[in-house]
């Protein structure tokens, strides 16, 4: 067998004893780390949820092509295809808010098969699919975590109406508002971003006496950053979403993926009233409307803490809504994990069998780190970019076609966001540290 892997030997798991793996989560990151790392050789699984079971409600989600891809990593492209809706001709069409004019239409980067092309579902089949993939007793429902101690052995979690659990290691995939981050950064708060993101997902039907229902997927976009997106959403269902910048005190009387009831309803007649027709005609079909005060936090700019904890999905970089990357976010996050930590296992470093296989926590928290933390900051950046380039560049148009021709050159990016690989992004970093992990 070749020597041990530098420095970390004291915290490579017993021979004996499988790697304790707890997460924290059951969302839709929390369900595909417990699928992905189960599929770890020598090692226990347990995710921990404070629900009674899955959430039933959810909302629009976009899979951009980096989604679609790390979900192929896991499981079936072909299964995902039931689920979601690709309007034709192109994925996505920009359109003028008020005259309906497609301005442009988003594409892939370059053409990829279809099954990797970005479409949109709604988050409860995501969520049933992704736990499908979960081997079963792995979830444990009614599990409210309070508190992790970590010490130099591992990772404690305290709940709020079970006995303690000691973990290796622990992956804290607790969404935005995550317990745990606010454990270990007590100092920072969420602040509401002056957008309302209201939404809602209903059967199709409900449009067959709509006249003029487009069969694509399009996004209105409007000269105060106003836009709504229209479209199927797969298993016949049609989403309604509208992001409305909003004062503080029209957010403060709505919560987090509530109803907003009638009284939302007829705030939305009102304010599209001098839209696209189309758009007030689906909302008067609507039975219902959710609303999503935005709210952000800063990201994380290191992922680990103590080489016990790992943030992953919202927890880490705790944006709601942004660039419709946060699965997509989510899942590389998990997948560049498990990458590290299976690739320098000593199955993969010195060819053990899966019963003997040992991990190295400090250098395999070490690559995931590096693969996500660069790729993340950047993007955190460009969301103040953004904010910049609306208020300095966008928000100063002398005119209509001014506007639609600033708008244009702002479309143009972001694709190495939504069709980012993480995998090439962890070999990056795996062959800089090459020596590291086989010698
Ligand atoms: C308006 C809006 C639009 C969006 N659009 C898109 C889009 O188009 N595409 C996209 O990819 N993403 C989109 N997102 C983001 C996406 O919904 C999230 O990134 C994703 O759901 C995050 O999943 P998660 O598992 O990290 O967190 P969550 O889904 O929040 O799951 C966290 C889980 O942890 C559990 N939990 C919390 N605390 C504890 C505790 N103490 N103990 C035990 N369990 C706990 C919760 O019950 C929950 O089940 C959008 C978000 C918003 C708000």
């Amino acid at each position: 067998m070749a020597a041990s892997k530098q420095g970390s030997t004291e915290l490579m798991s017993d021979v004996k004893k499988p790697l304790e793996i707890a997460i924290v989560g059951g969302g839709i990151i929390g369900g595909f780390a417990a699928a992905t790392l189960s599929r770890l050789p020598n090692s226990k699984v347990s995710l921990f949820e404070k629900a009674e079971g899955p959430r039933e409600a959810g909302a629009w989600i976009a899979l951009t092509e980096a989604a679609l891809l790390t979900l192929s990593r896991i499981a079936n492209i072909e299964e995902v295809q039931e689920f979601v809706y690709r309007g034709k001709p192109e994925p996505l069409s920009r359109r003028h808010w008020k005259t309906g004019e497609v301005l442009k239409y988003d594409t892939s980067s370059f053409p990829r098969p279809e099954n990797f092309v970005q479409a949109r579902t709604h988050r409860v089949p995501l969520h049933n699919f992704v736990l499908k993939h979960v081997p079963e007793g792995v979830i444990k429902y009614n599990h409210a975590v309070v508190k992790i101690d970590v010490d130099i052995s591992g990772g404690t979690l305290h709940f709020e109406n079970q006995d303690p659990v000691r973990a290796d290691l622990i992956v804290a995939a607790d969404g935005i508002y995550s317990r745990i981050r606010r454990q270990f950064r007590v100092n920072e708060n969420l602040e509401y971003k002056g957008v309302v993101a209201y939404r809602y997902v209903f059967d199709e039907n409900l449009l067959k006496d709509v006249h003029g229902v487009l069969d694509d997927t399009s996004s209105w976009m409007g000269r105060d950053g106003t836009s709504v997106f229209l479209g199927k959403v797969g298993l016949q269902k049609y989403g309604f979403v509208a992001l409305i910048p909003e004062p503080p005190n029209v957010a403060s009387d709505l919560a987090w993926n509530r109803s907003a009831g009638q009284r939302g309803i007829s705030h939305l007649l009102h304010y599209f009233q001098e839209w696209d027709p189309l758009i007030t005609k689906i909302i008067n079909v609507l039975p219902d409307i959710l609303a999503f005060p935005l709210e952000r936090a800063p990201w994380l700019h290191d992922l680990t803490i103590g080489d016990r904890i790992v943030f992953a999905g919202d927890a880490a970089h705790p944006t709601s809504g942004v660039y419709a990357v946060g699965s997509s976010m989510g899942f590389d996050d998990i997948w560049a994990l498990y990458r590290a930590l299976s690739e320098t296992s000593t199955k993969s470093t010195n060819d053990d069998s899966d019963e003997e296989t040992k991990y190295n926590l400090p250098l395999s928290l070490f690559l995931f780190n590096e693969t996500r933390k660069h790729f993340l900051q950047r993007v955190e950046r460009q969301t103040f970019i953004d904010g910049e380039v609306k208020r300095k560049y966008l928000n100063v148009a002398k005119d209509d076609a001014d506007w639609q021709r600033r708008l244009l050159n702002t479309l143009g990016g972001l694709d190495w966001v939504k069709e980012h690989n993480v995998e090439l992004e962890y070999q990056k970093v795996r062959d800089e540290h090459f020596l590291k992990i086989y010698t």
